[in-house]
């Protein structure tokens, strides 16, 4: 399949290209386009011919729901109802990353949904995205725009290496800020449940109601007979080829241990990668050291996590070595990707 590429400079001068996309969407096609959290992989979500595509293209398993991207905030059309604490989320959160659940409309096809009766709902807030959804006239069904498994794409350009050849268009435009998915969060049962965190922190939804938690399979390691709440919440994910391994503890603790694992692996005649911050960056003895960010700034760091693990995967390095993050705010959704890309393979010093 041939596919089309066009970056976006200038929305209103290139809005032909989104266009173009819309159109693509609407005629049952499959469309890469950025969003404030990542990239993703979109299709009319109301269209089952067409979202089989999209777990074609990324070699997606279908028990696996696809989030449905929305341009405005009134989605009577495809759920049941909408519960006041989902309600004041949208006006509070919307456009923005959070995923709401909630009981679907016959309106939504089982393949989008993966045969639940619930559906995820967002809106995001990203120019381009809003744009598309809007000129498409329809609900776009969009997972991450990479290989199932793969870390999530923040720049076009990976998208391109995931997903050409395999989608009808791919739509570059500004890198993802957020840089980790959307928060989901259960408002089907009664207090809501975060089924993931994201960009919209535990923190920040306890301002709705204090009673919100996160969904305990997330605080552990999944044991072998875990049935997860979402699918999705059972499969590896966001994993670079190198073997990767988290180092948690107290900073200079952790500096120590990763020193010593380190000199292991060179001696061993490996390549080896660590991931860091600015403020550690002069602390190690070999390797490629690679800041993901400021320690004082959380968002940077979720930012270019993605990208970062790509990167070493650019180097060739068999190993990884990341230190660990606390659990706080985007630090939550920073560490949750951590340990899935990593195979929960962490060390706490
Ligand atoms: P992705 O688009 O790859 O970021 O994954 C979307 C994730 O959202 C899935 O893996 C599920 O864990 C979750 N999800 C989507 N729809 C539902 C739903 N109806 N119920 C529970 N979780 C969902
Ligand atoms: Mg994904």
């Amino acid at each position: 399949m041939e596919t089309k590429v066009a970056i976006i400079k200038d929305i209103n001068k290139d809005i032909k290209f989104i266009e173009e996309a819309g159109d693509i969407i609407r005629d049952g096609g499959t469309v890469a386009f950025p969003t404030e959290t990542v990239y993703g992989l979109g299709a009319n979500a109301l269209d089952e011919e067409a979202v089989k595509k999209i777990f074609i293209a990324k070699g997606r398993p279908q028990d696996n729901p696809l989030i449905v991207h929305v341009c405005s905030k009134n989605i009577s059309e495809l759920v049941k109802e909408v519960p006041e604490v989902a309600q004041r989320m949208i006006d509070k959160f919307w456009p923005g990353p959070l995923t709401i659940i909630l009981e679907k409309n016959d309106i939504i096809p089982n393949m989008t949904s993966a045969n639940l009766n619930t559906v995820g709902i967002r809106m995001p807030s990203s120019e381009i995205a809003l744009k598309l959804i809007e000129l498409s006239k329809r609900p776009i069904a969009a997972p991450s725009a990479n290989i199932s498994g793969r870390p999530s794409p923040t720049e076009v350009e990976r998208c391109i290496e995931d997903l050409n050849g395999k989608v009808d268009y791919i739509i570059g435009g500004e890198s993802s800020d957020i840089g980790v998915e959307s928060t989901i969060i259960d408002c089907t049962v009664n207090p809501p449940l975060v089924l993931r965190p994201g960009g919209i922190t535990l923190e920040m939804l306890k301002e709705i109601d204090s009673n919100i938690e996160i969904d305990s399979a997330l605080k552990s390691k999944p044991t072998e007979n875990f049935k997860p709440k979402a699918p999705g919440m059972k499969y590896r994910h966001y994993a670079p080829k190198a073997h990767l391994k988290i180092i948690k503890g107290k900073n200079e603790k952790t500096i120590e241990i990763i020193n010593e694992i380190l000199e292991n692996y060179i001696e061993k005649g490996n390549d080896v990668a660590i991931l860091t911050t600015d403020e550690n960056l002069n602390k190690f003895n070999s390797g490629k050291v690679i800041s993901l960010g400021s320690e004082n700034n959380l968002n940077e760091i979720a930012k270019n996590l993605f990208e970062t693990l790509r990167k070493c995967d650019d180097l060739g390095v068999q190993h990884i070595l990341c230190q660990g993050f606390e659990e706080k705010g985007v630090g939550l959704a920073i560490m949750n990707r951590l340990n899935k890309a990593a195979g929960y393979d962490i060390l706490e010093v």
